[in-house]
């Protein structure tokens, strides 16, 4: 059925036809609480699949290593003058391939091997590419790492000043991926001045809420902004740097030719579309409303007896502690999963469970925003929480089979573009 949407592929691969069409309705009928996804726009997914992706485009507008140029260099320019203009910035590189990527480059820009870098732990919230052991950033680079007080889940400025102090790291990553919390980013441009360090923003989670004012914007604090594209900021799967001037030409030298060859431009024009959805005012209200959605659903959940990392929530992420229920995350995921509710197991911050098999589960608000799911929703939403963490529990498949019909039910009101209407 809606296979029928992409008729040449049906045609020529029936297989891998059905495996699309099939992760369609899986993203139609199911609750998607991933707080790193999202649902991009129809504008956005038509850019993202367009010719652009035929074409050869090493180097930069105006300074290409390959002809042909005419159109690729007005697509590129025109995502930098956006992203610029969007995010306050002096530069914008819309290059990187992921965020990942991205992150690496800023460590080619900027440090050598065996230089000692800063960031938060993985398991306090932090990202593998912040410098944690399992990461190429810290198995070349001496990362030491901070984190958060253990009584209030809040990150302890004092802390990471001491430690930044005491060794003065080349970089200073600020940023994560398990953070409920604003991050102060004019606390940690002080601390970076005070111990000599380049400041590092990651905001790949949380660029779609400081585009639309939801969350205080390191632009001006710091001396890289590092972003994906596709997480709150909902465009196809990329990633931005941004920078004061001064540090423009290292920065690009690092992703090309430093890191990468040819861009992905199909990639390039669906972030230019993202940056332009972006900078309407229709997007200043998604961003509020996923904060809105977010503490509704935090309170929501307090109500029902979950303990939540720092207590609740001021952005997108909510991290559920449930070291003191009979259920670690991944069964709870696990559980959630069966029930048409799609999250996350997590490390909850000094847990005492192993990182494979941790006690936290990682829920956000901005897919089922996208949605247009809105505040009066969430206490249902906490409500088939609570019962799909019960049913893992007492192992109640029925109990699980039913919310996940109720999902559906009411999921099947809210279309999102791409996905079959019934
Ligand atoms: C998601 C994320 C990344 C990595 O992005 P990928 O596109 O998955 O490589 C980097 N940093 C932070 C803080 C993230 O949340």
């Amino acid at each position: 059925m809606s296979a029928s949407r992409h008729p040449a592929l049906l045609s020529t691969d029936p297989e891998l036809a059905s495996f699309v069409a099939a992760e369609e309705v899986l993203q139609a009928q199911t609750l998607r609480l991933i707080p790193s996804e999202n649902y991009v726009s129809a504008a956005v997914l038509e850019a993202s699949g367009t010719v652009l992706q035929n074409k050869y485009s090493e180097g930069y507008p105006g300074r290409r290593y390959y002809e042909g140029q005419q159109n690729i260099d007005r697509v590129e320019a025109l995502a930098i003058e956006r992203a610029k203009g969007l995010f306050g910035v002096d530069h914008a590189n819309v290059q990187p391939y992921s965020g990942s990527p991205a992150n690496l480059a800023v460590y080619l820009a900027f440090a050598k091997p065996g230089d000692t870098v800063m960031g938060m732990a993985l398991p306090m919230g932090g990202h593998l590419t912040h410098g944690w052991g399992v990461s190429a950033t810290g198995s070349w680079f001496r990362g030491v790492q901070y984190g958060v007080q253990a009584d209030t889940g809040l990150i302890d400025y004092d802390a990471v000043r001491e430690l930044a102090l005491a060794e003065r790291p080349k970089l200073i990553f600020c940023g994560g991926t398990a953070l409920p919390r604003t991050i102060d980013f004019a606390a940690f441009a002080s601390i970076a001045e005070e111990a000599g360090s380049i400041l590092v923003a990651d905001v790949a989670h949380i660029a779609g809420l400081i585009a639309g004012g939801a969350h205080p914007s390191p632009a001006g604090h710091v001396d890289v902004i590092s972003t994906t594209t596709h997480k709150t900021l909902r465009g196809p799967r990329g990633a931005m740097l941004m920078c004061r001037e001064e540090h423009a030409k290292a920065i690009d030298k690092a992703v090309f030719p430093g890191l990468q060859g040819g861009p992905h431009n199909q990639t390039t024009a669906g972030i230019a579309v993202a940056l332009h959805e972006a900078a309407q005012p229709s997007f200043t209200a998604y961003a509020h409303a996923v904060v809105a959605n977010a503490k509704a659903l935090a309170a929501a959940l307090l109500e029902r007896g979950f303990d939540l990392v720092s207590g609740g929530t001021d952005n997108h992420l909510i991290l559920i502690d449930l070291t003191g229920k009979d259920v670690p995350g991944k069964v709870a995921a696990k559980a959630l999963d069966r029930a048409g509710i799609v999250v996350n197991y997590n490390t909850v911050p000094f847990d005492p469970r192993k990182p494979f098999d941790p006690s936290g589960v990682r829920i956000g608000t901005p897919s089922l925003t996208s949605r247009g799911l809105g505040v009066a929703h969430m206490p249902q939403v906490a409500d088939w929480i609570a019962r799909s963490v019960d049913a893992a529990a007492k192992g109640d498949e029925p109990a699980l089979a039913a919310v996940r019909a109720e999902v559906a039910d009411l999921m099947a009101a809210f279309p999102a573009p791409g996905l079959p209407l019934s």
